[in-house]
């Protein structure tokens, strides 16, 4: 009988926050499982996730219970994939050669952003798996380039002839194309870059054996039927039990903002995020400060170094009084909380992965690339959220959100359909009890091909 190996994994993912949180806790869960996970990242993320870890550890280290983080040099994100890859392939060569013949790295798991090292892991004859923090729609728009250029539909640049909604099957929902997420910018060069990404999705996906997205099969059917090797792998919601696991954060969590939740009536707390990237200028902060304080609502918001490019922030005597501002949230844990009426959000991916499971309904404030098809997602497919409708300034005024929270809030329909997704298999697990029965299926699935070394 042919010996079972232990996996053991090298994640590898692009130095940003929306891609260490959801890649970090893939990491978690395959732990779990009993597989073992080396986790690349660049030194100063490194350097930040194994901040507070360190006490017992040579300075900047982190190994414990088969979870190892190591650093490459910074530089990853500039785009000197060849550079990244050589060092990539060094690295590898160094784990093996220390590991034992049953504990070598079999698989490598890439963020697409670092596709790189797919070509990487192909050539020392390594498993491979491409994560991409998306929505499995996206990466299936992305899986769509040629066609639609041979088809007509967009010229090599990505720019679209004459149609407007584009089909990319039968059973998906049509999409705009401004909703492609090359398109999502007025910004040429941003534009050119995202198209570019975007293009490089076909190269990826040729090289993994899997495709894992933070998504799950009966929220996105029709896009995982557009998909081949898909593994749709999310919620990504971490375990409650990781109290000394890195999980990715780069800025402390405040966690007073649970208490101050607990003080607050069930039901009747805004929270209002915009992720790690969004920025705001000051006249819409400003607005928005006076919006949420005409609501009359508790609320909870999230204003991270950074989210305004001025240095005048102020808040009017209303909200200061009803509510709480922290520099970064432990997110997952304040959407679950009972006191939780509504979320206003840039709908990034994971800020929606986080939320479903936990009956939230969504103010939408979409920003970039692929956070407007995430919108139409929530507004008009799955209808549990409002869209936030901007002036003809381009900012979105106070009485805007005044007026969308009392509607969101007291709409019954939205409140139906948030309780249809909640019972969903996958996100009916996340609620009783962690870890989540609904990730055991895809990641053992997963954990075992692993353990098949081909
Ligand atoms: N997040 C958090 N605390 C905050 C705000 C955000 O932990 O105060 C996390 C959130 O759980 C999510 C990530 O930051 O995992 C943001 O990712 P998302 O895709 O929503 O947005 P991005 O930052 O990529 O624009």
């Amino acid at each position: 009988m042919m010996k079972q190996l232990l996996p053991h994994v090298l994640v590898i993912s692009f130095p940003a926050q929306g891609h260490v949180m959801p890649l970090m806790e893939v990491s978690n869960k395959l732990v779990d499982h009993g597989v073992k996970v080396t986790f690349v990242n660049t030194e100063s993320i490194h350097n930040k996730l194994v901040a507070g870890f360190s006490s017992n550890e040579p300075d900047g280290e982190y190994d414990h219970n088969r979870l190892r983080l190591v650093s490459i040099p910074d530089g990853l994100e500039k785009g000197n994939e060849e550079a990244s890859g050589k060092l990539l392939e060094d690295l590898i060569r160094k784990i093996n050669e220390n590991e034992g013949e049953d504990e070598k790295v079999s698989c490598v798991i890439a963020d697409l952003a670092t596709w790189w090292a797919l070509e990487v892991a192909e050539k020392l004859g390594l498993k491979r798996a491409m994560f991409s923090t998306t929505s499995v729609a996206v990466v299936a728009m992305s899986l769509h380039i040629p066609k639609l250029i041979e088809d007509g539909i967009i010229d090599e640049e990505g720019t679209p002839f004459e149609e407007e909604m584009i089909q990319l099957s039968p059973t998906m929902h049509a999409i705009h194309i401004d909703e492609f997420i090359w398109n999502c910018t007025d910004d040429p060069n941003m534009r050119k870059v995202i198209f570019g990404f975007s293009s490089i999705t076909n190269k990826a996906a040729k090289r993994a054996n899997w495709i894992l997205c933070n998504s799950f099969l009966e929220l996105e059917p029709a896009a995982c039927d557009l998909v081949p090797n898909i593994l749709p792998i999310g919620p990504l919601v971490a375990s409650t039990n990781r109290v000394d696991q890195p999980v990715g954060h780069f800025l402390p969590e405040d966690s007073t903002c649970l208490t101050w939740l607990d003080q607050q009536p069930v039901n009747s707390v805004i929270y209002v995020a915009f992720g790690s990237i969004a920025v705001l200028n000051q006249e819409q902060f400003n607005e928005l400060a006076h919006g949420l304080e005409l609501t009359g609502r508790p609320v909870l918001w999230v204003v991270r170094p950074g989210l305004t490019d001025g240095s005048m922030n102020t808040y009017p005597d209303g909200l200061r009084e009803k509510g709480k501002i922290v520099n970064w949230a432990p997110q997952q844990k304040v959407l679950a909380h009972p006191s939780i009426a509504c979320f206003v959000t840039h709908c990034g991916w994971n800020s929606i992965m986080d939320t479903l499971g936990f009956g939230v309904p969504f103010l939408c404030w979409p920003y970039f690339a692929d956070q407007f098809h995430n919108k139409t997602y929530i507004c008009n497919i799955w209808k549990i959220g409002l869209n936030l409708d901007r002036g003809g300034n381009g900012i979105i005024s106070r009485d805007e959100i005044k007026s969308k929270v009392e509607e969101l809030i007291g709409d019954e329909g939205i409140r139906t359909r948030i309780e249809e997704i909640k019972t969903m298999k996958k996100l009916h697990a996340l609620v009783i009890p962690f870890p989540a029965q609904g990730h055991v299926i895809p990641l053992m699935e997963f954990s075992h091909c692993l353990s098949e070394r081909g």
